[in-house]
């Protein structure tokens, strides 16, 4: 899943919630920021 960050109110958004629309849903803001996936690497720390 992608998902956004809106620049203005740094509120989660994703994909389904703009649909083709990049436009924050709660401020209208245009500015979203492009999250990457969640990938958790295992760092073993010494
Ligand atoms: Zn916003």
């Amino acid at each position: 899943m992608v998902e956004y960050r809106c620049s203005n109110c740094q509120r989660i958004i994703t994909i389904d919630d703009i649909g083709s629309k990049a436009k924050c849903p709660h401020c209208s803001n245009r500015v979203l920021i492009k999250l990457r996936p969640k990938i958790v690497k295992k760092v073993q720390a010494r």
